[in-house]
């Protein structure tokens, strides 16, 4: 009798929720299937008020699809796809093709969907404050999901979302350069860059003044964005700390209007915040000033073998070997990229600013003597110095969309006995036997010291990190 009663109950609020939808919430965002979805004249009067550079977006995948599939265009999107370039250029494409959902995907069947979907329905190419204000009254005014882009490159997929309008910051694209930038926390060389200049840039214009600044490996990614304010790792950070930790001072965007600054000395909870909290939360960075270093040169060394030959107990020897040496590395200010699983084994680069060629070789001079003298592995090695540093490398912004990861920082305090590095490599092993692509483990140091002893939101377990490790599928 309760069941019948139950069953009762479920199929009319079934009935009632197919037939009529549940009731919209203020709580929730409008979606472009409600009513009150803003009619054609209100996007329009919208477009004037950003003097014309709304743009309603569409989904890259386009061209491979029902009536408007183009089999040039689409060959083209496909090739492509792998590019960050291709994704920059879009003001709606994700480079971490999971948070897509399939809404348009260049790669199924050209009789499959292509919908705006998760792709944001509009986005306004910003480049004046107003823009960004008038933005966020409109969407405060219609209930409409709001989010910052800049280039998309977001692992998590955050510069998205579902029905959303956002401001697109790629195209903010000023410089400016300070000799002795002087504050109450710092005196000496800085840059200040607008939303949307990305890491290779500053690298460019450093390297003509003889500095550096901490910027991502790979050249794309933006830096005022998620990269500064989720942390923003480099070649050079186990030397000079996070690029979190090099802010001196951001224009920022709050919600309620307003541009104001955040420094350590004004809005200093927001500028905390702000330097490592993470992207898309606290506010809408118009521009960030951070510290510039003197250019020391640097050292990178790459090295790849095979298991070709080797027994897996000479592999994980090998392997162990490696992992328990990089603290000699990390702690004299040396960063590696490292690759492996049970067939290969690479890193790419290991990079040592203020290093020589000769200094690089005897710190890797007891995993050289494994290679050669004890398993008579051969191996491609190469070293070159740089009298310029080179901070963001042409070689690390290939690999998007391919392949899913995700990680732990690895504290340092694995390597302080036996015990616990053999129980992390007992992990490595359980990982890579059952089947993951590859391990992607960054060695850095990003500890206090390094960093200056900066008071920021950056997760305090990087201050002990040994590693960012990255199982890949
Ligand atoms: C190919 C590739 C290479 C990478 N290399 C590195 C690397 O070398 N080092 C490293 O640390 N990380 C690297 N990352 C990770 C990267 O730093 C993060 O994905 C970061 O979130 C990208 O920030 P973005 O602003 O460029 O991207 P977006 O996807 O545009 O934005 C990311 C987040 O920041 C927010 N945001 C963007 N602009 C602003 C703004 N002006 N104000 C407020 N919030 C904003 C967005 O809302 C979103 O939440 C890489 C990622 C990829 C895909």
């Amino acid at each position: 009798m309760w069941n019948t009663f139950l069953a009762f109950v479920i199929t009319v609020l079934l009935e009632y929720f197919v037939s009529n939808g549940p009731e919209p919430s203020s709580e929730c965002r409008i979606l472009p299937q409600d009513d009150n979805w803003p009619k054609k004249n209100i996007w329009e009067s919208f477009n004037r008020s950003v003097d014309g550079r709304l743009i309603r977006t569409i989904p890259i995948g386009t061209p491979c699809h029902q009536e408007n599939f183009d089999l040039e265009k689409c060959q083209y999107v496909q090739d492509s796809w792998h590019e960050p370039e291709l994704h920059l250029a879009s003001a709606s494409s994700m480079m971490d093709f999971i948070f897509a959902n399939k809404s348009c995907d260049p790669f199924t069947a050209k009789t499959d969907q292509c919908i705006v979907g998760t792709y944001v329905q509009y986005a306004v190419n910003v480049s004046e404050v107003e823009h960004v204000f008038k933005t966020i009254e409109f969407v405060k005014q219609h209930n409409i999901r709001f989010v910052v882009r800049n280039t998309g490159h977001d692992f998590m997929g955050r510069s998205t979302g579902t029905g959303a309008v956002s401001v697109w910051m790629h195209h903010l694209q000023d410089m400016e350069w300070f000799e002795n930038y002087t504050s109450s926390t710092y005196s000496g060389p800085a840059v200040k860059v607008q939303a949307g200049i990305m890491g290779y840039q500053i690298s460019e214009e450093a390297e003509k003044r003889g500095l550096v600044v901490v910027v991502g490996e790979c050249p794309t990614v933006g830096f005022a964005g998620g990269y500064l304010q989720g942390g923003g790792h480099s070649f050079i950070t186990s030397s000079y700390g996070l690029a979190a930790d090099q802010t001196l001072s951001f224009e920022v965007i709050t919600m309620d209007r307003k541009l104001v600054i955040a420094s350590p000395t004004e809005n200093e909870d927001l500028y905390w915040a702000l330097s490592g909290g993470g992207g898309g939360t606290y506010g809408i960075v118009w521009s960030v000033t951070v510290k510039a270093f003197l250019d020391l040169g640097a050292t990178s060394a790459y090295l790849s073998f095979t298991s070709d030959g080797l027994s897996r107990d000479e592999w994980w020897s090998i392997l162990s070997a490696w992992n328990r040496g990089t603290p000699n590395l990390t702690d004299t200010g040396i960063w590696i990229s490292s690759n492996y699983n049970l067939e290969h084994f690479s890193f790419a680069p290991l990079f040592a600013p203020n290093h020589s060629i000769g200094s690089v070789m005897s710190l890797l001079a007891p995993l050289i003597h494994l290679l050669d003298d004890e398993f008579k592995v051969s191996y491609n090695f190469n070293i070159e110095h740089h009298d310029k540093t080179p901070v963001s490398s042409q070689e690390m912004d290939n690999k998007i969309s391919g392949f899913q990861m995700g990680g732990r920082i690895l504290p340092r305090s694995l390597w302080d006995s036996d015990e616990s590095f053999e129980a992390f490599m007992g992990v490595v092993k359980v990982i890579l036997e059952g089947g993951v692509h590859s391990i992607w483990d960054v060695a850095m140091r990003p500890t206090m010291e390094v960093a200056g002893h900066p008071n920021n939101a950056v997760h305090p377990a990087w201050r002990n990190a040994e590693r960012m490790f990255n199982p890949t599928l």
